[in-house]
């Protein structure tokens, strides 16, 4: 079905925009892009409750969260950003796939990893920490290096509400530890040196005042007239 929309939409020179709401019409699923709360917010720095199966509107939500981090080409994004501080994220890390830095095996890991976590709690993170440019969609232009662990293993439910325990390496971990660490509260700007902390001060003041501009839909904590 979703290949005949596909081929419907192509052959009629549609955009990805009319594909997405074709869809939703023929399979009856409404999903909506919500805005993606800015940092300042205090949303941002709860500890997600536990998420039960009863939850009102689950599906809906995490239907959203994925509309909403794919329209902001965001690889990651946890239930506080959008204003929810529960124990639920989603991450996609098929943009990170097209890095010409990884060897095939590790684009091919990449490509289409797409799963949701639910009620995560971290096992274990061990190895060698490094470095790499993490950004985040509720802190945005701000990037710095943050160091992390490469190996994680972590206890999680998926949709079905199975728990199980799983470990996962290198970029899929490091998208796992930054999505991780907003249901504990904690951003990345957290884990940056003193320094760095005072050299960007001013861009987070501004994303606190709405000060800021970004091609997808946010809301300020601090913005005057909200
Ligand atoms: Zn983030």
């Amino acid at each position: 079905m979703i290949i005949h929309c596909l081929f419907f939409c192509y052959f009629c020179k549609l955009n990805k925009k009319h594909i997405r709401l074709f869809c939703q019409i023929i399979f009856n699923t409404t999903r909506m892009i919500v805005p993606i709360i800015g940092y300042g917010d205090p949303v941002l720095r709860k500890t997600g409750e536990i998420v039960s199966p009863e939850h009102p509107n689950l599906k809906e939500i995490i239907a959203n969260m994925y509309e909403t981090m794919y329209n902001a080409y965001g690889v990651g994004l946890a239930a506080p950003q959008i204003g929810l501080a529960l124990r639920l994220f989603v991450i996609d890390t098929t943009p990170f796939s097209d890095d010409e830095e990884l060897d095939n095996a590790a684009q091919k890991k990449l490509q289409g990893f797409k799963k949701t976590f639910i009620n995560a709690k971290m096992i274990k993170e061990e190895g060698l920490e490094w470095s790499f440019n993490e950004g985040c969609l509720s802190i945005p232009d701000v990037r710095e290096d943050v160091y992390r662990n490469p190996t994680i293993t972590i206890e999680y439910c998926e949709e079905d509400f199975v728990m199980k325990t799983e470990v996962f390496d290198g970029l899929i971990a490091r998208v796992i530890q930054h999505e991780y660490d907003h249901i504990e509260g904690i951003l990345f700007t957290d884990k940056i040196s003193t320094l760095k902390k005072r050299l960007i001060q001013k861009k987070l003041k501004n994303i606190l005042e709405g000060k800021t501009f970004q091609d997808y839909r946010m809301k300020f904590f601090g913005k005057k007239g909200r």
